[in-house]
């Protein structure tokens, strides 16, 4: 149920309807709005529960929620969530890019391309240091030893940090180099760290499963804002299907069935839903121009010597010119690159 607080219903009343909600055996999640402040009670509803918190006097309205994704649904919060850390804005008008490596593999690489993506006009910096690979023989990253480098990384560029979590275990390691969490596909449905990240206070960027729905996508990330975390951005990077001229097939009408149904900022990711890194400008210009909130973009010094993902890879150059082309279709659509 959504209990919609009067406008002028200070604090104090917020919290003792919260302190209600939980009598009743329901979680309740505080969301403040720009003209009023709901709560959502998450739980097993029983009869009379509507009616008891529809009695009290600061009470505008309660209704229920139908989606089965309770805080995450538009249905509690009309408005679009924005997450800011760092300089990196993603959401509302803000179209922000979060563009490196796939790996961090040394010094000098990442200090590099760092500086390229931010001369460019990225805001978040990628890489990573604890790699999800298909093969145990892969390079699996350069872990803390990685995280300390992006970390020196944001001190010289000032761009926000963005790096994946792969264990709940990892988490307070993580929160001590990284701005943004990155949840991988293959992590999505991985409900320990979903949670983990959700006791966190850190933005957190969740990637799609390549074969989950949009419902198991959206439940997900409930499973983050469940933990109180609010700065939740769902990544769109491609899911699983027949073809195979691409690395996974990338669905671009994920971006507005999105927005239809959730506050929260929808990223793409071209570079893993295509696997092409001819493929990846055209495909930013598309995302924004279906209203996308950011992208997220491997950018490598050097892509035929990269340790990972290099096929997909765009060189600073060609991601430089991919930036020009963003500003303009983000201008045709009334919003701002960066
Ligand atoms: C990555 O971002 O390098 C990555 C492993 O992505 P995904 O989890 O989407 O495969
Ligand atoms: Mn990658």
């Amino acid at each position: 149920m959504i209990v919609v607080m009067k406008p002028n219903a200070t604090e104090e009343m917020v919290q003792a309807m919260v302190r209600r909600v939980e009598e009743m055996g329901l979680k309740a999640h505080v969301i403040v709005g720009e003209e009023r402040t709901v709560i959502a009670a998450a739980g097993i509803k029983r009869d009379g529960h509507q009616e008891v918190l529809e009695s009290c006097a600061e009470v505008e309205k309660v209704v229920p929620i139908v989606a089965a994704y309770k805080v995450a649904s538009k249905e509690t919060k009309p408005e679009p969530t924005i997450v800011t850390t760092h300089g990196l804005k993603i959401g509302g008008s803000h179209v922000g890019v979060i563009a490196g490596p796939c790996s961090v593999e040394s010094e000098e690489q990442i200090l590099q391309v760092a500086h390229q993506v931010k001369a460019a006009g990225a805001t978040g910096l990628r890489g990573g240091a604890f790699k999800p690979r298909t093969s145990p023989y892969s390079f699996q990253g350069m872990k803390e030893e990685g995280l300390k480098l992006l970390a020196l990384a944001r001190e010289e560029t000032g761009l926000a940090v963005v790096t994946e979590v792969m264990t709940p275990n990892h988490v307070d390691l993580l929160c001590q180099y990284a701005d943004v969490l990155q949840i991988g596909a293959r992590n999505m449905q991985n409900y320990h760290l979903l949670q983990a990240v959700g006791e966190t206070r850190l933005p957190v960027l969740l990637k799609r499963g390549p074969s989950a729905t949009i419902e198991e996508f959206l439940l997900a990330a409930e499973y983050i804002l469940d933990q109180g975390n609010q700065q939740v951005m769902l990544c769109e990077r491609g899911v699983r299907t027949f073809e195979t001229h691409t690395r996974f097939t990338l669905p671009l009408a994920t971006v507005p069935y999105l927005h239809e149904r959730t506050h929260l900022p929808v990223v793409i990711d071209p570079s893993h839903g295509t696997g092409i890194a001819s493929l990846v400008p055209p495909m930013c210009a598309a995302a924004i121009a279906a209203g996308c909130d950011g992208l997220i973009l491997e950018v490598h010094p050097d892509p035929s010597r990269a340790m990972s993902d290099g096929a997909q890879s765009l060189t600073p150059d060609a991601f430089s010119q991919t930036m020009d082309l963003c500003r303009k279709v983000a201008a045709a659509v009334g919003k701002e690159l960066g």
